[in-house]
């Protein structure tokens, strides 16, 4: 799996993969990166990027001859995201779906956004990472990213970790409590230091649809909908 960045400020996602499960994701050849800056595809004179937009309008837009001509480079297998404000919201579907390819290009904008001609020519999908305007793209190409890689098969430790999280089911995942089981007076429920699995599934169940009730009810229904078809 292949990631590549086109961003003009790729230090800003390098700093990301140098710790923790990416890095050793990384090392242990599960994923790599690659970065294109658009500002090295200019033709202009003075590398220039951006420019007032067509029509007026405060701000400058991403112009796109250096972005057509850096998305040129790229080889057939490459799945391109854009990231935008305006996008389809990004969700748990859409990170294991995209783990299983080959080569996902993320493209930043920034300034007042992107010329839109750039995206209906080369975006497979445009993606919001949520409501809210954020200054570049590339926080949301790093959400977007760490959540596919942690669906690539063994970047995960531990792959049970997976199938209990919060949106792999319409439940949120149960509470968890790390050791100690008593810490500054508040225990945890009693059921979880019995060891009966069972019981201990039964009660995550339960917690779980409090949760999910409490935090997105709207889920809560989509849950009893497909639990009562099953029946
Ligand atoms: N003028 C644009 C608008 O109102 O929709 C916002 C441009 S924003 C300042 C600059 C760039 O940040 C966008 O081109 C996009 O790549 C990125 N961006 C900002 N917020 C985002 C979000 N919620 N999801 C995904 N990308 C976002």
């Amino acid at each position: 799996m292949r990631f590549t960045y086109v961003t003009l400020f790729a230090n800003l996602i390098e700093g990301y993969f140098q710790d923790s499960i990416l890095k050793r994701a990384i090392e242990s050849g599960k994923f790599e990166v690659a970065y294109l800056n658009p500002r090295d595809y200019s033709a202009s004179k003075h590398s220039k990027v951006d420019d007032t937009a067509v029509g007026g309008g405060a701000g400058m837009v991403m112009t796109p001859q250096p972005l057509f001509d850096a998305l040129n480079v790229l080889e057939d297998d490459a799945y391109i995201i854009f990231a935008a404000p305006v996008g389809k919201q990004f969700t748990q579907n859409d990170a294991k779906r995209l783990a299983l390819k080959s080569h996902v290009v993320f493209v930043s904008g920034r300034y007042e956004g992107i010329d839109e001609r750039v995206i209906e020519t080369f975006a497979d999908e445009v993606f919001s990472i949520g409501d809210y305007v954020l200054t570049g793209g590339e926080l949301p190409s790093l959400v977007m990213s760490d959540a596919i890689v942690r669906n690539i098969d063994g970047v995960l430790g531990n792959s049970e970790s997976l199938e209990y999280e919060s949106f792999e089911t319409p439940l949120l995942e149960a509470p968890s409590f790390g050791k100690p089981p008593i810490y500054e007076k508040m225990g945890v429920p009693s059921e979880y230091l019995k060891g009966n699995h069972s019981k201990i599934l039964a009660l995550k169940l339960a917690l779980s649809e409090c949760k999910t009730k409490y935090f997105r009810p709207q889920q809560l229904l989509k849950h009893k909908i497909r639990t009562s078809y099953e029946k």
